[in-house]
């Protein structure tokens, strides 16, 4: 190939880093000014650079452009800076990229199977340049973090998602395949934005919808075999639980929001178990929001408490209450219009008032009307609408917020978790962070010190009353890259629930005495890659364990063998 072939080509282009000899050998004479810079020294000089930008949104494109131009640059910055750049590349950034995706789109980066594509989508897939794929995110858009429906936009997220899959879990960029499904979108606004980059129609639901899943989901397994594992992405709830409950007997599925979220949660809880004092099952947990996150986080509690009881999960369940938006479903209508005038209005107090109408504790009285993974979650107990009321009657020792609405722990609601716990458990976790439950300095304040909190976008530390708390980041990037190396590693051909307990575990596992007495409940993300390994060492044993992985015979050392699988991102040396 010609020397400037090697310099258009992100995977092995090494900029200025090119030896003399390298620009002998492979015809870079000229093309590069006489200086050489080593990977280090580049490194420092795109740092620097990115710095500069004060807008999260530069920072992305900036990120984006280095990573088509040189991918390892691009990795050994997200490795080397993971706490200051994961936020660049994902939640919150993304999010925001997504939204914009239109006007900012510079290089397609993953592969768009639209309904145009229907009949042909094993084609499609061949025309993906790399054929040993290993890692599939998929999205159809619908319910991108808390923002809603992004159409075909949404192809921020499988994106972001797989260069975290390399620099935290250490997959190789060429095994990742991002994947955006566009079966239109009901987003008005997108539907009429001349940059749209997507179908412009509305949603295909419904058999329209199944089929072209199902052609997707046999054209992957055709082409890439049964060790391919394909996450689900950002699906909306309606379409989330029956695909993952579809294909998870033939397939090796793994849902990110549903399990990802469980596994990383149920982590962050068992450590704060060590704060809090008690064991699982002495905890009352109530969530606000019922849906991917919110029942796949309960329902994984619920195991796990049966395993440690060895009760049955009927009964682990009966400590785990929620809470929807679904109890007027009449007035449902009505009130949104209202909400919507109001919110445009008038601030805070008049939006919560409001929010609260439409708020219900999931209880048996409701268990005709409810979607079926909110049923096992109706227990007895008299209908409560507001949150407030369900945190008073219920006196959860854990709160829990996975309802994607924004400043929905109130001063009231954080005050009451404090009046009858000594340390309140409090996740906020809704995304980005605009659509938080609680900033960390409410739920710090608040709570006059008392609060063990965590949310799903970052938070910076707060001081209160002379003492500094560290907010932990119940960030999804802890568990996937490691679970997904682990199933890959062990060749596994299914996803298991086990395997998820196995990573939280392992992820608990990894908080030390020292981050304890800083009031950590997450390991800090510096230490993400050997964090990484431990996971995915603990969920290929399971792997193992059940009969479910196909590569043998069994490694010995399964951490030092997963460390030993990952992806480094050092310039090679090209002779
Ligand atoms: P989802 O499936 O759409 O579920 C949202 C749930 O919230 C539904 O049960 C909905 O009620 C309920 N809800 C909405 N507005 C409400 C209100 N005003 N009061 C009470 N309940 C309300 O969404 P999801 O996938 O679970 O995600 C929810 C949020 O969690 C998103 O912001 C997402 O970014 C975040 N998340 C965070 C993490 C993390 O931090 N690691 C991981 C995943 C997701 P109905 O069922 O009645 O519609
Ligand atoms: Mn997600």
């Amino acid at each position: 190939a010609s020397g400037y072939t090697l310099l258009r080509d992100p995977r092995h282009n090494k900029g200025l880093a090119f030896t003399e000899n390298e620009r002998d050998a492979h015809y870079l004479r000229g093309l590069l000014p006489p200086a050489l810079m080593n990977q280090e020294l580049q490194e420092k000089r795109l740092m620097h650079n990115l710095r500069q930008y004060k807008v999260p949104l530069q920072r992305y494109v900036a990120m984006m452009d280095l990573q088509e131009r040189n991918e390892r640059l691009f990795y050994k910055l997200l490795i080397d800076n993971v706490e200051e750049l994961l936020p660049v590349v994902y939640t919150p950034t993304v999010g925001e990229a997504c939204q914009k995706y239109g006007s900012i789109f510079r290089r397609p980066q993953g592969l768009y199977i639209s309904l145009k594509e229907k009949g042909k989508i094993l084609e499609v897939l061949k025309n993906w340049p790399e054929r040993n794929i290993q890692v599939i995110v998929v999205t159809d858009g619908e319910r991108i973090l808390g923002l809603g429906d992004l159409g075909c936009q949404g192809m921020g997220i499988p994106v972001g998602k797989l260069s975290l899959y390399t620099a935290l879990g250490g997959l190789r960029p060429s095994a990742c395949l991002p994947i955006t499904i566009d079966v239109g979108t009901n987003n008005e606004q997108l539907l009429n934005d001349e940059f749209y980059i997507g179908l412009r129609q509305k949603r295909a639901t419904g058999q329209e919808y199944a089929e072209l899943l199902q052609e997707f989901m046999t054209a992957v397994k055709q082409n890439y075999g049964e060790k391919v594992l394909i996450q689900f992405e950002d699906f909306a709830n309606h379409n989330a639980f029956e695909l993952l409950s579809k294909y998870s007997s033939s397939h090796l599925v793994f849902n990110d929001d549903i399990q990802g979220t469980a596994s990383v949660v149920l982590a962050g809880i068992l450590s704060a178990l060590k704060l809090v004092g008690g064991t699982l099952a002495d905890q009352t947990f109530l969530f606000l929001g019922a849906g991917e996150a919110g029942t796949g986080i309960a329902e994984l509690i619920a195991l796990e408490m049966s395993k440690q009881t060895k009760a049955p999960i009927e009964e682990a369940r009966k400590k785990i209450w929620l809470v929807d938006s679904k109890v007027q479903q009449l007035t449902f209508i009505l009130i949104i219009c209202l909400f919507n005038y109001y919110v445009s209005v008038y601030l805070r107090r008049v939006k919560t008032d409001v929010l609260n109408l439409l708020q219900g504790l999931i209880v048996s009285s409701r268990k005709e009307s409810l979607q079926h993974f909110k049923k096992p979650w109706a227990h007895e107990h008299a209908p409560i609408k507001s949150l407030l009321d369900a945190v008073k009657a219920i006196k959860p020792t854990m709160l829990m917020g996975t309802s994607g609405v924004g400043k929905t722990f109130t001063k009231e609601v954080v005050e009451a978790m404090a009046s009858f716990n000594e340390k309140p458990v409090i996740f906020a976790l809704s995304n980005p962070t605009s659509q938080s439950e609680c900033t960390a300095e409410e739920a710090y304040t608040w709570s006059k010190g008392q609060a063990i909190f965590a949310s799903g976008s970052p938070f910076d530390p707060v001081e209160y009353n002379g003492k500094v708390f560290v907010p932990g980041q119940g960030n999804n990037a802890y568990i996937f890259p490691g679970l997904g190396l682990g199933l890959i590693i062990s060749g596994a051909i299914r996803v298991r629930d086990e395997m998820l307990l196995a990573a939280s575990e392992a992820l608990a596992a990894q908080v030390t005495q020292e981050h304890f007495d800083k009031g950590l409940i997450y390991p800090p993300f510096t230490n993400i890659r050997k964090i990484s390994a431990h996971i995915a060492a603990k969920v290929a044993a399971k792997a193992y364990d059940l009969g479910l992985a196909s590569r043998l015979p069994r490694p010995k050392d399964l951490v030092s063998y997963a460390e030993s699988c990952m992806y480094s991102p050092m310039y090679r040396s090209y002779r």
